[in-house]
């Protein structure tokens, strides 16, 4: 019997750092906002709550407060208001976010129509498509633009999809088009979660996928990995029932970029005594069979 997690599971860079950012800001001021959930993460927006890091959803609810911007990034034109309303901006928006709104911005200044694969509600694409010159189209899949003629096209992603979504939108392309601009805007991070996610799933014979319900990158690896096994997408443990680990020998646990190590220390300690104690509880993350740091 073995109960392993994915090498490269948990926070990613990007999240690790917006949450530094936002924890030092609050030790300054004990009134800050973040325009929207710091990550998609329901347990830990309500821990930050605790430290005096309020959510709002809209900025008519800010009252002048100091403004974190999450690492999904912000509507260009949101951060112009607040700048104009002298609210302080703390901004952690992931620096590969930046990046992709910066080649959005280049790209279409240089006269290329964008399309972007993504889901066009997603914070992170909201914020994109604002740097666009002109009208950006939004895709999940390929199929969404067969059948139509470009000139010169600029494909993005969010930074979140999976590879093999974003190849299948290139090849359709390929001959809708004049000219193709390809820049691979998914992270590294979000990659090798989806591999490891793909490898382990492969391995055993029921997965767990910890994560935010609302969390897109949480989400794309309970669909990969419910491609090879039976998979439960939980957001803690409490919704784990002993009846599911009947007759599975070979457990394999993943967790979404913006999955605390807490929570998935608790699943693992969980499953462990679900399955009769068969390994020794852990205390961190980096004690669970398979784990790997993120280099
Ligand atoms: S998944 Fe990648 S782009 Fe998104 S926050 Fe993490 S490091 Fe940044």
């Amino acid at each position: 019997m073995s109960v392993r997690i994915a090498k490269n599971s948990g926070f990613c860079f990007g999240v690790k750092r917006a949450i530094k950012i936002a924890l030092e800001a609050a030790k300054e001021n004990h009134d800050i906002v973040t325009l929207g959930p710091i990550i998609h993460n329901p347990q830990m927006v309500e821990k930050m709550e605790k430290e005096g890091i309020h959510l709002v959803n809209d900025i008519s609810q800010l009252n002048k407060r100091p403004t974190i911007i999450r690492s999904h990034g912000v509507d260009k034109n949101v951060l112009e208001k607040l700048r104009q309303e002298g609210i302080e901006i703390i901004n952690a928006t992931c620096p590969y976010v930046s990046k992709t709104q910066q080649y959005a911005q280049k790209l279409s200044e240089n006269g290329y129509q964008i399309i972007i694969m993504g889901d066009k509600t997603h914070p992170e694409v909201i914020a994109l498509k604002s740097y666009v010159e002109g009208e950006a189209i939004i895709v999940k899949k390929a199929y969404e633009i067969k059948n139509k003629k470009f000139k010169n096209v600029g494909v993005i992603s969010q930074t979140t999809r999976n590879i093999e979504d974003f190849q299948d939108l290139v090849k359709t392309l390929i001959p809708l088009c004049e000219e193709l601009h390809v820049i691979n805007t998914i992270c590294h991070a979000t990659s090798i979660r989806q591999k490891s996610t793909l490898e382990l799933a492969r391995e055993s014979d029921l997965m767990i996928v910890v994560g935010g319900k609302n969390s897109s990158n949480t989400k794309m690896l309970a669909k990969i990995s419910k491609k090879f096994i039976e998979t439960f997408h939980i957001e803690i443990s409490y919704e784990i029932e002993k009846k599911w680990f009947k007759n599975r020998s070979k457990i394999g646990i993943t967790a979404g970029a913006s999955t605390p190590d807490w929570i998935i220390v608790e699943v693992y300690n969980k499953i462990i005594k679900c399955m009769g104690n068969i390994n020794k509880k852990v205390d961190k993350v980096e004690d669970i069979p398979g784990f790997k740091e993120e280099m």
